[in-house]
């Protein structure tokens, strides 16, 4: 079992990436798993299905995102 930090799942990326950088991934990732607005109906149930793409469980429809909140 390996130990986990602060950083929750960004810890696999282990020292050398730095510390900032695994806070930023951190971040990223907590977004990354909420659910978003949906570009088409606006309801917040579009879920991620991989990098940039999501799709709506509301219309059911797929689309593209930023893949990364910077
Ligand atoms: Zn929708």
């Amino acid at each position: 079992m390996s130990k986990r930090n602060k950083v929750g799942s960004a810890g696999r990326f282990r020292a050398g990436y730095g510390r900032k950088v695994r806070e930023k991934v951190w971040k990223v990732e907590k977004i990354q798993k909420q659910k978003q607005l949906c570009r088409c109906c606006g309801k917040p149930k579009a879920k991620r299905l991989s990098k940039g793409l999501w799709e709506c469980k509301a219309c059911n429809k797929k689309f593209t995102s930023h893949a990364y909140h910077t």
